[in-house]
């Protein structure tokens, strides 16, 4: 069975916790491993760049120096026989940074900067991992991990310098997360949290069996548990419900991980690296038939409904409504159309003044703010009877504002007042999952 797993910056986080993600590397027998920086890192390269802009040198050492405290920490952790070796590989990173720092070139020193987080974490576990005396070989990720003019990885070419790693069975093989070459040659990033990315598109590259992001919550839960009582976690989703709830920034897994892992048929597996032995999310492409999921919320939404007279029987109405959103490059969430009006909702509000003026040629505009959009998520094919009623009972209380069902065969959605979200959510679990 050919694994990768992925380890977040908590799970790497400190040398307690590195011993922690060593022992499940050995245990599931990772073939590649990959890392995010160790928690904080990145966030702490990023102050670096801001001040390097600014020609704050002061933010850059102070902000160095917390990172060297950290890293001396975690080095002193975990390694004995290479303490050294990882002590010099930190140094010559810091270096590197300041070096970056003094010659500030907008991009690439940025680039180059956020990138050490990743290769000095993955140097460190690798150590490690030899110094256990596990055979480990720390691979560099943007020797492999090339993207094109439109930031998309080149898949043909990740598999071909994989090929060895897929059929070497007796090495535990390290590699960054994040980090990439871009169509310039020059060292880059997926965006913040694309480790989980990396780990889908490797897993894809080198036919894995099964793809693992360890983080440190047990799997996804059915609801949110800082807002309602009794929830619990979800064993099994199937892609595009998992694909709904990333929207929902259900935290644990990046939405591009979703993509590739679906496409190649990876199963994607979320697991505890402070629990491993918890059951986890496994998320495939198999449907659990007439089951409700999950249900999400999202705050901050903005509706927009415009009601024209003109959109009676008209062709194109729509396009030019769309069109507007478009040329604000802002995202439309949900949409519900009647014959006489359109309501939509956007999470984006930097142009709203701009495309409501634009939206008013066309009929009359009104805008609702501070919404939210609450989602069930679940076996939801149109031709399945009594779950529309269910949710439906559940928010019999609540001002709902939009309805959308059928976009997708996973999805319920409704665009409700954030103050009224505390009890839809609650009364949403308590009908659908407690009774
Ligand atoms: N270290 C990067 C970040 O903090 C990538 C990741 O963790 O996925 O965004
Ligand atoms: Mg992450």
């Amino acid at each position: 069975m050919i694994k990768v797993l992925k380890f977040g910056g908590t799970s790497v986080g400190s040398a307690a916790n590195m011993k922690k993600v060593a022992e499940v590397v050995r245990h599931e027998g990772a073939r590649i491993t990959v890392l995010s920086a160790m928690s904080g890192t990145t966030d702490a390269l990023v102050k670096i760049v801001a001040a390097a802009a600014a020609g704050d040198r002061d933010t850059v050492e102070s902000q160095l120096a917390m990172l060297t405290d950290k890293y001396t920490t975690c080095i002193d952790g975990v390694l004995g026989a290479h303490r050294e070796e990882a002590l010099g590989r930190m140094k010559a990173a810091f270096e590197l940074i300041r070096s970056e720092v003094g010659a500030f070139r907008e991009y690439t020193s940025e680039r180059t900067i956020i990138a050490q987080g990743e290769l000095l974490t993955s140097a460190i576990f690798t150590l490690y991992l030899n110094e256990t005396g596990m055979k480990a070989v720390c691979l560099n990720s943007p020797d492999f991990m090339v993207t094109d003019e439109d930031g998309k990885v080149d898949t043909c070419r990740l598999r071909e310098a994989l090929a060895p790693v897929a059929a070497d069975q007796d090495t535990f093989y390290v590699a960054q997360g994040f980090i990439c070459t871009n169509n310039r040659g020059e060292i880059d990033n997926l965006g913040r949290g694309g480790s989980d990315y990396s780990a889908a598109l490797m897993g894809a590259a080198i036919d894995a069996n099964e793809v693992q992001i360890w983080t440190d919550i047990d799997g996804m839960h059915n609801n949110d548990p800082r807002v309602v009582d009794k929830t619990s976690p979800v064993h099994q989703l199937h892609f595009e419900e998992a694909a709904e709830l990333a929207y929902f920034g259900a935290k644990i897994l990046h939405p591009t991980c979703i993509q590739p892992a679906k496409y190649a048929g990876v199963p994607v597996r979320l697991l505890n690296t402070m629990a491993p032995e918890a059951e986890g999310t496994i998320i495939s492409n198999k449907t659990e038939q007439g089951k409700i999921k999950a249900v999400a919320a999202k705050d901050n939404i903005t509706a927009i409904k415009i009601k024209s007279s003109r959109m009676l029987l008209a062709t194109g109405f729509l396009r030019k409504v769309f069109e507007i959103f478009e040329s604000y490059q802002t995202p439309i969430d949900m949409v519900c159309t009647s014959e006489v009006g359109v309501s939509m909702s956007i999470d984006t509000v930097t142009h709203l003044d701009e495309i409501v003026d634009e939206l008013k040629k066309y009929g009359t505009v009104t805008v609702d703010r501070n919404m939210c959009i609450v989602c069930v998520v679940g076996d939801l094919d149109w031709s399945n009877v009594g779950f529309e009623t269910l949710t439906m009972e559940a928010m019999k209380n609540i001002p709902v504002r939009m309805i959308s069902y059928g976009g997708s065969n996973y999805n319920i959605s409704f665009l409700i007042k954030e103050a009224d979200k505390q009890r839809a959510l609650q009364s949403l679990s308590d009908t659908l999952f407690n009774k």
